[in-house]
């Protein structure tokens, strides 16, 4: 757990939380609305650490009894709703952890702060549940919603609180934060920029990511030798990607990258505003003999296989579509 300071953008969020705790206007429940690894479990326990901080302030100390526990994430006011099933957040667990321990008292601190994560797991049931809780909450609670689809709650959820949107952070603010923080290059920084689209996590766990260079490695070794590959080698190639399974979103997206700049250099010959700048010779070459509509095809193909593996789809069945579509334009 970090303090506000250590949160890279989403300032009006933060001031608004902070504003809250100096006007003694803090509300019941709040939701965090934005995508994974956006930003919200940190904004929302910078916040709980600041409530339940001994010294009071618009920042946690760091150095209190409390927020030293919540460094260690065993504040006992600060709680994290589980839920069993992986997909649900079920009326059992709403019951169980928030609304029969809510009427407990903090154990030490002034408030009790409970966390939902993937707050969009709450069927109706559940969420009919904590309604009872958010409409006549005890003095010192607060609820914190963290959800990826705010869409999926019900209008009386929703008018009861607090709703925060996550925006997208500046490509500018994360490259020198990836720069300074990771001590990565510039060129290895444009890169996670380009894929993270705003989002802080994403850019992080790329530029943290050992694996970085062997995926970006296969996935542009692939494209450049796909052309070359006859259809009975396809097999062989899906097999070699496949033991990128694991991280085939990242894979996918170098090869989007790739075919970006490929789109980009078609379009304006310049070779500066290239992500992939040392493969200038090749995206050249590809840029040369595609067409601008084949480049869309791909890209789109791109995101159609992702959607698909998200939806359990057979994997090599996607990536055989993906190839096949990826060599005919
Ligand atoms: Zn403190």
């Amino acid at each position: 757990m970090a303090g506000f300071q250590e949160i890279l953008g989403h300032e009006q969020i933060i001031e608004h939380f902070k504003n809250a705790i100096t006007m003694d206007k803090v509300s019941h429940a709040y939701i965090l609305n934005g995508p994974d690894l956006s930003g919200k479990r940190m904004l929302a326990e910078a916040f709980a650490m600041t409530l339940q901080c001994e010294k009071k302030g618009t920042e946690p100390c760091m150095e209190c009894h409390s927020c030293k526990q919540a460094i260690g994430r065993n504040q006992p006011d600060i709680i994290y709703l589980q839920h069993e099933k992986p997909n649900t957040i079920s009326v059992d667990d709403i019951r169980t952890q928030i609304n029969n321990d809510i009427v407990v008292k903090p154990y030490s601190s002034p408030y009790k702060i409970y966390i939902i994560d993937e707050a969009e797991k709450m069927n109706v049931q559940a969420q009919n549940a904590l309604l009872k809780t958010i409409e006549e909450p005890p003095k010192y609670a607060i609820i914190l919603l963290l959800t990826t689809n705010a869409e999926t709650f019900l209008p009386t959820i929703l008018s009861r609180c607090i709703r925060l949107d996550l925006k997208v952070v500046s490509d500018e603010k994360i490259k020198a934060y990836l720069m300074q923080k990771y001590e990565i290059p510039d060129y290895k920084a444009d890169v996670c920029v380009a894929f993270a689209q705003g989002n802080v996590g994403k850019a992080v766990k790329l530029a943290e990511s050992d694996d970085f260079n062997e995926i970006k490695n296969a996935a542009i070794q692939l494209i450049k030798r796909l052309d070359d590959i006859e259809l009975y080698e396809m097999t062989a190639a899906i097999k070699q990607i496949g033991e990128y399974k694991l991280q085939i979103n990242d894979y996918f997206d170098f090869i989007m990258i790739w075919y970006r700049d490929v789109l980009l250099y078609k379009a304006t010959a310049d070779a500066n505003k290239l992500i992939f700048k040392e493969e200038i010779y090749d995206i050249k070459k590809e840029a040369a003999k595609s067409s601008y509509s084949g480049i869309e095809e791909i890209l789109k193909a791109l995101e159609k296989a992702k959607v698909r593996l998200n939806a359990n789809v057979n994997f090599d069945l996607v990536i055989e579509l993906l190839l096949l579509t990826i060599k005919e334009n």
